[in-house]
C-alpha cells in the first residue's frame, strides 16, 4: 500500500507515522512548517472523561464526535495516539510527559497561565499547582527588553507562588531578542530557591529549573518541528518538499497530486494541510479548500451558501465562526463534498482543517493528534 500524506504539521506527521507503522510505504509532502511549529509548549489534548462525554451534546460537529466512537473507544484511541506520539518523540530525544487524563497549569513568558495535558519534560517542573507556596526565581536577561522578568514574577505571585525576579548577564549580541537565547546553556542563579523559571529556548537547565511557555516565535514549536522531522525519518517516511496545487481524480478516487515540479501517485491519500495559517483553507470572501474543492461547512451548513448571510453576520459579533468552519468527514475521516457525500473513497482528512475544531477550545493538539493517527492508520489498513 502506498500512502501519500499532504502536510507536515502534527496531524500530517502523526498520519505518516501511523501509516508507516501499519506497513504502508509512506511519503509526506509539505512546503514547510505550519501552525504546529508555533505552539506555545503546552499540548491541550482533552480535558478528561467528562468533557469528552459532554461533547456530543454541546458540539455535535466536533471532530471527536464525528468519529462515532463510544466513550471507551474514544478514550482508548486517545491513549494510543498520545502514547505513539510520546514514544516517537522520545526515540529522537524530545521527551514529552503527562497524560491526556490529567490537566496541569503552566505560565508563559509573560506570566499568562494556560492548561495542558502533555508538555516537554523541560516545562513540567513549572506546573503551578505543584509549586504553590514555593520560592521561585524568574530569570531575566540583561539587555533583553522583549521580556520583563519582574512583570512575569508578579503574575506568578498572583498565581500563588513566592516569585521574584533575578537578572543575569549572558553576553548576548546588541539589542538581543528572545530568539537569541535559543540553544544557549541556562545561566546559574545564586539566590536560594525551590525552583527557577527560565525564558524558553535555553538548554542544560540546572536542577529545579524549568522553561516558561513561549509566545511566537516559539522555541518549543521549533524543537517539536525538528523532532517530528527526525521521527518521520526514524519511521522510514519519505519526506518530499513541495506544495500541492492540483490533483488528478477519476472514478471517485484520487489518483495523483501535483506540485510545480512533481506528479506523485499513491493508493491512498491523507489531507492534513492545516487551516488558514498552514494553507489548508483559504478565506477569500467565503472559505474554500484549494486542492480537491471539498465542501466547507460551519455547524453543518455549507459556507458557500450560508457565508454571505449568516456567517458574515456572526463574524461581525465574534471572529470565531471562521475558525470553526472546515471539512466535514464520515466516521473514517473521509471528507465530504459540497453535497454532503464522501468525496473520494481513498482520501482521508485530519487536523485543524476539520470543521468544529477551535484551537482555543480545549483540544488544540488533541484533534490533530488523534485524527492524524486514525487517518494514517485507516489509510494503511482499511
Ligand atoms: C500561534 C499558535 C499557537 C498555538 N499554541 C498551541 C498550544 O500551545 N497548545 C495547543 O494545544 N495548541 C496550540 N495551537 C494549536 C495547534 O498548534 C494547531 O492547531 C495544530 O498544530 C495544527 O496542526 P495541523 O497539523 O492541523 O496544521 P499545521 O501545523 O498548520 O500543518 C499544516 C501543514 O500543511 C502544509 N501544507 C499547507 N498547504 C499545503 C499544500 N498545498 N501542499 C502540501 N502541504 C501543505 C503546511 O506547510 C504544514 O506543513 C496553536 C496555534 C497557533 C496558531
Amino acid at each position: 500500500m502506498r500512502v501519500l500524506v499532504l502536510g507536515g504539521g502534527i496531524a500530517g506527521s502523526m498520519a505518516a507515522i501511523a501509516a508507516a507503522q501499519h506497513g504502508a510505504h509512506t511519503t509526506l509532502l509539505a512546503p514547510g512548517p505550519g501552525a504546529t511549529a508555533l505552539y506555545a509548549g503546552a499540548m491541550e489534548v482533552a480535558t478528561g472523561h467528562r468533557d469528552l462525554h459532554a461533547l456530543a451534546a454541546r458540539h455535535p460537529y466536533h471532530p471527536f464526535v464525528r468519529l462515532g466512537l463510544d466513550d471507551l473507544e474514544l478514550e482508548a484511541a486517545l491513549d494510543e495516539a498520545c502514547a505513539r506520539l510520546q514514544g516517537a518523540l522520545n526515540r529522537v530525544g524530545l521527551r514529552v510527559v503527562g497524560s491526556w487524563r490529567e490537566t496541569g497549569w503552566y505560565a508563559d513568558v509573560h506570566g499568562l497561565v494556560r492548561p495542558a495535558q502533555l508538555v516537554p519534560a523541560s516545562v513540567r517542573p513549572g506546573e503551578l499547582a505543584s509549586l504553590q507556596g514555593c520560592r521561585v526565581a524568574v530569570v531575566g536577561v540583561t539587555g533583553l527588553a522583549e521580556y520583563d522578568a519582574a512583570a512575569t514574577a508578579e503574575a506568578l505571585s498572583e498565581a500563588g507562588l513566592e516569585a521574584f525576579p533575578v537578572e543575569v548577564p549572558m553576553g548576548l549580541p546588541p539589542d538581543p531578542t528572545l530568539a537569541d537565547l535559543m540553544g544557549r546553556p541556562a545561566p546559574s542563579v545564586r539566590e536560594r530557591t525551590d525552583a527557577i523559571a527560565y525564558p524558553p529556548g535555553l538548554e542544560q537547565l540546572p536542577p529545579g529549573g524549568f522553561e516558561l511557555l513561549a509566545t511566537s516565535p516559539s522555541p518549543h514549536g521549533w524543537r517539536l518541528h525538528q523532532a517530528l522531522l527526525a521521527a518521520l525519518e526514524d519511521n522510514r517516511v519519505q519526506l518530499v518538499p513541495g506544495r500541492v496545487d492540483a490533483a488528478e481524480v477519476a472514478g471517485g478516487e484520487v489518483r495523483a497530486v501535483q506540485t510545480a515540479a512533481l506528479d506523485l501517485r499513491a493508493d491512498r491519500f491523507v489531507l492534513a494541510t492545516g487551516r488558514y495559517l498552514g494553507g489548508g483553507l483559504l478565506k477569500e470572501g467565503s472559505i474554500r479548500e484549494p486542492i480537491f474543492g471539498l465542501g466547507v461547512f460551519h455547524e453543518g451548513a455549507r459556507v458557500d451558501r450560508e457565508w454571505p448571510r449568516w456567517l458574515h453576520h456572526l463574524e461581525r459579533r465574534t471572529p470565531d465562526p471562521g475558525f470553526r468552519a472546515g471539512l466535514l468527514t464520515d466516521e473514517q475521516l473521509r471528507p465530504l463534498n459540497w453535497e454532503g457525500e464522501v468525496a473520494f473513497t481513498n482520501l482521508h482528512a485530519a487536523g485543524s482543517l476539520l470543521a468544529g475544531y477551535d484551537y482555543g477550545r480545549d483540544h488544540g493538539f488533541g484533534v490533530p493528534l488523534l485524527t492524524g493517527w486514525l487517518a494514517g492508520r485507516w489509510a494503511a489498513v482499511l
